[in-house]
């Protein structure tokens, strides 16, 4: 069977958004939750703990820009604990 690659026409007018991940490490339960559920494998649990001493999640090193800011960690966390905000070219803060 012959397969055929479709381009989308438009796709030189698609424009990938990216986003910055941000915690709030006191309200996180280390549930991995954000970890499994984002589509772009951006976060893993660092060895970092929290004041409940629960390990929270981090952006795995390398990865920085891979966020498309899709906003499904913040969906899925049962603690309001993460969230993105479109990426403003600085990584450092
Ligand atoms: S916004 Fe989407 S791509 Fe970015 S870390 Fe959250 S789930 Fe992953
Ligand atoms: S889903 Fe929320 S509570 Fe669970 S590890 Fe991620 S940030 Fe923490």
């Amino acid at each position: 069977m012959r397969v055929y690659a479709r381009t989308p026409l438009d796709i030189s007018k698609v424009i990938v958004p990216r986003g910055q991940v941000h915690l709030i490490p006191e309200r996180c339960k280390g549930c991995e939750i954000c970890v499994q559920f984002c589509p772009q494998n951006v976060l893993c649990i660092s060895d970092e703990r929290n004041q409940k001493g629960y390990r929270i999640p981090m952006v795995i090193p390398g990865k920085e820009t891979e966020c498309v800011n899709c906003e499904f960690c913040t969906l899925v966390c049962p603690e309001f604990a993460i969230f993105t905000l479109p990426w403003n070219g600085d990584h450092d803060g």
